[in-house]
């Protein structure tokens, strides 16, 4: 497979179609980028490493961090984590709080922002140091000790956090959060600023094409079993209200977030990681969108 040949002619194609997405300005931060940015890079087990346009700058992966919280939380807790969270995909907006009330408390998936809410209280009930011991887990499995949070951007978002200061007040009224509110949001909005390019980014998802297993050092992150159902929450959930969508066009598991970053996994085959900060009514990466459609499309590789 010339992955190569395949992402640059579909790179030249999408950068200039019209994008009447908006940027995600509801956190004032992440307004500050370049709208125009536009940048991919794939990682494949069979090690093709290859990136084009913007895939070595920066950006906020936002609700992409909720797949490393969850997986943290998986290792360390294991099925009992779906006690407290559900594993249906919501067909609301990712920051939504209807479905709370008649759910008493318990988020339908752990992606929606109630669902990584809830995530977040329980790693804070688990972890020593929460912020110094989740980034430590993020950068073993890149195996890059430079990836951080973004100061600015949490410090952004907590100015603008007033829902998700609801849900996990709501969530807690229900008795499904354990710790003091401002904690959870404090760490929740941190994870959420996390910083990183779609080189590293799509490296940092390899594990879940791997069944479980970094690449680079052969640790195994996951339970074989553990990964699948991962990949599946992916697939049913890692789009809010478009996963359907994107289950229907792309046809592999992935995650999105407000930064406009898209990874995407192919079990056995390889992660790729899209970033154009434009985002659909929906949330997500218009271009980003696009894009994984006609990969997928052009390469015959989805899972289905
Ligand atoms: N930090 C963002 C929020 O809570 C994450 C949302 C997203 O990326 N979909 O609103």
């Amino acid at each position: 497979m010339n992955f190569k040949e395949i992402i640059q002619e579909i790179y030249l194609k999408i950068k200039p179609i019209e994008d009447n997405g908006q940027l995600a300005s509801y956190i004032p931060e992440l307004a500050n980028v370049n709208p125009e940015n536009f940048g991919i890079h794939i990682s494949t087990l069979d090690r093709v490493d290859f990136g084009i346009g913007n895939c070595y700058d920066k950006f906020s992966i936002q609700s992409i961090a909720k797949v490393l919280s969850l997986c943290l939380a998986y290792r360390i807790v294991g099925e009992n984590l779906w006690e407290r969270v559900g594993v249906e995909p919501s067909g609301t907006s990712f920051n939504s709080l209807v479905q709370l009330e008649t759910d008493n408390g318990i988020p339908r998936n752990p992606f929606i922002n109630a669902g990584a809410i809830v995530i977040s209280d329980i790693l804070i009930s688990n972890l020593e140091n929460p912020k110094e011991d989740f980034l430590a887990f993020v950068r073993s499995l890149s195996s890059n000790s430079e990836l951080n949070y973004s100061r600015k951007i949490a410090a952004s978002e907590k100015t603008v956090g007033f829902r998700n200061t609801a849900l996990c007040n709501f969530i807690k009224s229900f008795g499904n959060i354990e710790n003091d509110p401002s904690e959870v949001l404090d760490f929740y909005f941190d994870l959420c600023s996390l910083e990183m390019n779609c080189k590293e980014l799509s490296a940092l998802f390899l594990f879940l094409a791997n069944d479980g297993k970094n690449i680079v050092d052969n640790n195994q992150i996951l339970t074989k079993s553990q990964t699948k159902r991962i990949n599946a929450l992916m697939l049913t959930c890692g789009f809010y209200d478009e996963s359907g969508d994107f289950a229907f066009k792309v046809g592999v598991p992935g995650k999105s977030g407000v930064g406009g970053g898209i990874v995407a996994v192919h079990p056995n085959q390889y992660s790729i990681a899209v970033w154009s900060p434009k985002l659909n009514e929906k949330g997500n990466s218009y271009k980003g969108m696009r894009f994984l459609e006609e990969f997928t499309t052009r390469s015959g590789l989805s899972i289905f």
